[in-house]
């Protein structure tokens, strides 16, 4: 067999394209998104958001301190900074449709401020739990 060869003779065999021929594909696409997802924290749209979800200043019962609190969109409740997400209103990752190429990707992923919304911990997870059953669908249904 050539040393290049992409044949695949048995179905465990798994190519690895990437990084010297040690990544798979799914191993590279995971290692461009977290650093995608790394850039986020740069991207001013997604502090406006945080911004625009705070309320001002209150009382930390635990600490007597007075700290900015912010409203989870879905909840309504307050919370303080550690204790919320800034969440992708449309996920990065379409449930239903997959993984559509990066530049679709990008897009979704630096969003303008409209396209973000704070979270409480307990929504986010909610939401998120609710995105991984339509995807665990739209899979069935494939
Ligand atoms: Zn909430």
């Amino acid at each position: 067999m050539a040393k290049n060869s992409k044949v695949t003779s048995s179905s465990t065999r798994v190519e690895k394209p990437y990084n010297s021929g040690q990544w798979t594909a799914a191993r590279m696409r995971s290692f461009i998104s977290s650093a995608l997802r790394a850039a986020t924290r740069r991207w001013g749209p997604k502090h406006e958001a945080l911004k625009k979800a705070c309320v001002g200043k209150k009382l930390n019962r635990a600490t007597g301190k007075e700290i900015f609190h912010y409203k989870c969109a879905g909840c309504g409740k307050l919370f303080k900074g550690a204790d919320v997400a800034v969440d992708h209103i449309d996920p990065v990752v379409d449930p239903n449709r997959g993984f559509q190429g990066w530049d679709t990707y990008i897009t979704r992923m630096f969003c303008e401020v409209d396209g973000f919304q704070v979270l409480c911990h307990e929504c986010h997870g909610i939401k998120t739990q609710n995105e991984k059953k339509e995807r665990l669908n739209a899979r069935k249904s494939d």
